[in-house]
C-alpha cells in the first residue's frame, strides 16, 4: 500500500494515527536519509567500550574535576553534582584538552597553511578510524600537513585535535565515561553536540564542546542566527528528534523535506526498539516515561516564542564562521 500518497492529503492528527499503524520500516525501504539516519545511530555504540572508558578515566583530571564540581554544587543547588561536574569537563575540554583547527600550522617552518583539497585514506589511517584526509600547503615553503579526520573515540582521544565532529563526538563520550547518559546530537546541516541527562533537573541538557556551552539550546538559532531541518540526538537508548528544543522560532525552520514525517517517526521507533530490546521491562518503562515526559517539553516549545541568549560562535576562525553566517552579522 501507498502510504505516501495518502499521508499528503491528510491532516497531522491523522498522520500521526497512520504513522504510528505503519509496519516497521525494512532497511530496504529507507530512503538515502532514513538509512543515514541508521548509520549514524550508531555513533554512540562507540562510547560503551569500557576499556576505552578505562583509558578515558585515566586521562581525565579527575581530582581536579571533582573538586572543582564539588565547590560549585556547594554555591549552586540549582544543578547537582554530576551536572556541575559534566561543566567542568566542558571548561577543562575546551582549554586544556582539545585543539581546533580550521588548518594546521606547518611543522616544517610554522607557517599558515590553506586547504588544498583531500585524499582518501590509506588502508592503516581507514582503521585508524580517519574518514577522510584534507590537505593543508603551507603558503610559505610549500610544506604539505595531512588532516586525519578521525572519528575513532580511542584515537581522539589521543590525537585531540579536530572540528566539531571531533569536539562533539570525544566530549560526548567523556561523559558517558563519566557516567552521565549523554546523547550524540545531530543536525541535518552542518553541526554536532551533545545533550546528557540531568538527573536533578530529569531532563535532557544541551552542551556544546566547542563553545564551552551549557543549557543553551537556542544559541544556534538564535545566537548564530542558523537554520536547521532536523536535529537528532543519538544514545544507546536510542534517537530522538529534538529539533524543537533547539528551533523555537518558524523564522529558523529549514524545510522539513528529506524524508516523509511518518518515516522519520518509524525510523526513529526503530533504532530506540533495537536499542532497548536488550533492557529489563522495568528499565524499558523508566525510559518510555521520560520519552513521554520529553515529548511534552518539545511539543511545549513549538510556536513559543522565546528569547534566547544572543552569543555569536566562539570557536572557528572569524572569517569561517562569517562565511557560514553564523557570527549574527547576516541578518
Ligand atoms: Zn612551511
Amino acid at each position: 500500500m501507498d502510504y505516501s500518497s495518502l499521508v499528503s492529503r491528510v491532516s497531522a492528527k491523522a498522520k500521526n494515527i497512520i504513522s504510528s499503524r505503519l509496519p516497521g520500516l525494512q532497511t530496504s525501504e529507507l530512503n538515502a536519509f532514513g538509512q543515514t539516519l541508521k548509520s549514524l545511530s550508531e555513533t554512540p555504540l562507540a562510547y560503551e567500550d569500557s576499556h576505552l572508558q578505562d583509558k578515558a578515566l585515566e586521562i581525565l583530571p579527575l581530582e581536579r574535576l571533582y573538586s572543582e564540581a564539588e565547590e560549585d554544587a556547594q554555591k549552586d543547588k540549582i544543578w547537582g553534582l554530576q551536572d556541575h561536574l559534566i561543566r567542568r569537563l566542558l571548561r577543562w575540554f575546551k582549554h586544556d584538552f582539545f585543539t581546533w583547527v580550521n588548518t594546521l600550522p606547518c611543522t616544517k617552518c610554522n607557517g599558515n597553511t590553506v586547504s588544498v583539497g583531500a585524499r582518501r585514506p590509506t588502508y592503516q589511517e581507514r582503521l585508524d578510524g580517519a574518514g577522510n584526509i584534507e590537505i593543508h600547503r603551507c603558503q610559505a615553503c610549500g610544506h604539505t600537513e595531512d588532516f586525519p579526520r578521525y572519528n575513532k573515540v580511542g584515537i581522539l582521544l589521543e590525537y585531540r585535535k579536530g572540528r566539531c565532529g571531533e569536539w562533539a563526538n570525544c566530549f560526548t563520550f567523556l561523559c558517558r565515561a563519566l557516567g552521565s547518559r549523554s546523547r550524540w546530537v545531530w543536525n541535518a546541516e552542518d553541526h554536532v553536540w551533545t545533550e546528557v541527562y540531568s538527573e536533578t533537573q530529569q531532563r535532557w541538557v544541551h552542551c556544546d564542546a566547542c563553545e564551552e556551552a551549557w543549557d543553551n539550546p537556542t544559541l544556534y538559532s538564535q545566537g548564530w542566527n542558523k537554520k536547521m531541518s532536523y536535529v537528532i540526538g543519538f544514545s544507546t537508548e536510542g534517537a530522538t528528534d529534538v529539533t524543537n528544543r533547539y528551533i523555537r522560532k518558524d523564522e529558523y525552520a529549514l524545510p522539513r523535506n528529506k524524508i516523509s514525517e511518518p518515516q522519520l517517526k518509524s525510523v526513529l521507533n526503530e533504532i530506540k526498539h533495537t536499542r532497548r530490546s536488550l533492557i529489563s521491562p522495568e528499565e524499558k518503562q523508566a525510559l518510555q516515561d521520560q520519552d513521554e515526559k520529553e515529548f511534552l517539553e518539545l511539543a511545549n516549545y513549538q510556536g513559543l516564542l522565546k528569547s534566547g541568549i544572543m552569543a555569536p560562535r566562539e570557536s572557528g576562525a572569524g572569517e569561517w564562521t562569517k562565511a557560514r553566517g553564523e557570527d549574527g552579522s547576516v541578518p
